[in-house]
């Protein structure tokens, strides 16, 4: 899975591609992640991509042409590969709400998925006009910008790439999963107060304990 990031700073990415699984799975290759900077497109003599928006209001608009421009940077390398099958999400709080049934659909059917990422009041709407994209939210709030987003949605589809999590039965998804785990020790005292691991879990007994993390859910 070949991710393609749209943003104004790729480098808030950093420090979370270079942790923990996904930073494993960047270095064995299941999946890949390029940065793509309207900025570097921008005619401007200070590389400026933000304006002041049509009919007033107080936030400033990323302009579409080096927003499509960076776009297009980011096609024209996927298209390098003939059988890439690539998705393009728009970040906006007002789009369809992410969840993990659409990361596995969108896992499963691409090979290639670029995230446009807004900033400040968002980007002019004629971008959606240029280019066939799906607006996507990542729950009912509104952030400062589509970096997050953009790595939640990186996040929640990569562990559906098979070899990101180390064992493929890791996902919560396709198991009895429940919300509360447990780990050693089998009792451990804070203040005075014994606390124990759930009697069930330490029983053997698989049915009881499938029917006590249903129960957990
Ligand atoms: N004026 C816009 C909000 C802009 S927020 C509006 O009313 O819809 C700035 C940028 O952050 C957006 O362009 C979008 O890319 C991103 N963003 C903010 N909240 C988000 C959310 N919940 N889901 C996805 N993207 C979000």
């Amino acid at each position: 899975m070949n991710f393609h990031i749209i943003t104004l700073f790729p480098t808030a990415f950093d420090s979370y591609l270079n942790e923990s699984i996904i930073s494993r799975a960047i270095e064995d290759k299941k999946i890949k992640v390029g940065f793509y900077n309207p900025r570097d497109y921008s005619d401007d003599k200070w590389k400026r991509v933000d304006q002041k928006p049509y009919a007033g209001g107080p936030g400033m608009v990323i302009q579409a042409l080096p927003t499509i421009k960076a776009i297009e940077k980011a096609i024209l390398k996927i298209k390098r590969n003939k059988k890439a099958k690539v998705k393009i999400i728009f970040f906006s709080p007002g789009g369809k709400e992410f969840n993990t049934e659409y990361a596995k659909k969108t896992a499963k059917k691409y090979t290639d998925i670029i995230f446009v990422c807004g900033r400040y009041e968002g980007i002019d709407a004629r971008v959606k006009k240029v280019f066939k994209m799906e607006d996507v939210s990542i729950g009912n709030y509104v952030l400062t910008g589509g970096e997050l987003p953009a790595m939640i949605v990186l996040d929640c589809v990569s562990r559906q790439v098979e070899g990101v999590l180390g064992n493929f039965n890791s996902l919560e998804e396709t198991r009895v999963s429940s919300r509360d785990c447990y780990t050693r020790p089998e009792v451990f005292e804070y203040k005075g107060k014994k606390y124990r691991v759930p009697k069930v879990l330490l029983s053997g007994n698989h049915k009881e304990i499938e029917n006590w993390k249903l129960k957990s859910k």
